[in-house]
């Protein structure tokens, strides 16, 4: 027994995913076909998939926003969990990695409600705020480059409804944010953002060891609820 949090070495992660993992076949072919990528790491984990599928059900949410595609793993997981009318907006800049992912939206059924919205995640989420889109999301995923993370969150907290939630990614960039020696761009980008959130009075907080770190920030209304 263990009152902090276990690091999962090969026997328990696979136990993990035997006795938990009920990843729909369209996504195992999805998973399978990306795993053919060089850049196959940026996919998040498939029990990860599955958690933000339950948070999407958690949330009823009907409306979800993901700023960082690629080949469309993780947002199939969501839209698959959206009720028949819900939509997706997934912004991406690489009409090469996302081909993959409009092929298997089209193929799991959720092709209608994914919007694929081609360009700097910073231009999108900007025309949404312009287009008065404030409060109408119900969970965001922040999984772009990181240099921009605070950028996208600043925005993101305008986009998401009270109550709503914001989940970032790879908050623990394969454990270099605790290495002190440790100076490139992203990790840099994601420690300020991580120390930000720690003090950021406007959400409710937990930073959970699952993939790479995910942290998930929950906005509270004005009274602070
Ligand atoms: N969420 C995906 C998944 O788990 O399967 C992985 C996303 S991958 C880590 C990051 C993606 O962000 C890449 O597909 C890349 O093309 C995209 N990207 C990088 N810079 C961007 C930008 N400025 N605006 C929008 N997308 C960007
Ligand atoms: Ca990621």
């Amino acid at each position: 027994m263990s009152n902090r949090t276990l690091s999962l070495d090969e026997r328990l992660y696979t136990y993990l995913l035997d006795s938990s993992l009920r990843e729909p076949e369209i996504l195992r072919k999805l998973r399978e076909e990306t795993d053919c990528d060089d850049m196959s790491m940026m996919r998040i984990a498939p029990e990860q998939g599955q958690f933000m599928a339950l948070l999407v059900r958690l949330l009823g949410a009907k409306r979800v926003l993901e700023i960082g595609t690629y080949t469309g793993y993780s947002a199939l997981w969501m839209a698959l969990a959206l009720p028949q009318n819900g939509e997706l907006i997934a912004c991406d800049v690489s009409e090469e990695w996302t081909g993959v992912a409009q092929r298997y939206w089209a193929k799991a059924g959720v092709g209608e409600r994914v919007h694929l919205k081609l360009g700097p995640a910073i231009d999108t989420l900007d025309a949404l705020l312009a287009a008065g889109e404030q409060e109408e999301f119900d969970l965001v995923f922040i999984d772009a480059d990181k240099p921009n993370y605070e950028a996208y969150f600043e925005r993101c907290l305008e986009l998401v409804r009270t109550g709503g939630l914001i989940l970032v990614d790879n908050v623990f960039w394969d454990g270099t944010v605790a290495d002190p020696d440790e100076a490139d761009e992203s990790t840099v980008a994601i420690r300020a953002f991580n120390k930000a959130r720690a003090r950021d009075s406007r959400i409710w907080l937990s930073m959970l060891p699952v993939g790479d770190g995910l942290t998930l920030a929950m906005k509270k209304g004005p009274g602070g609820f």
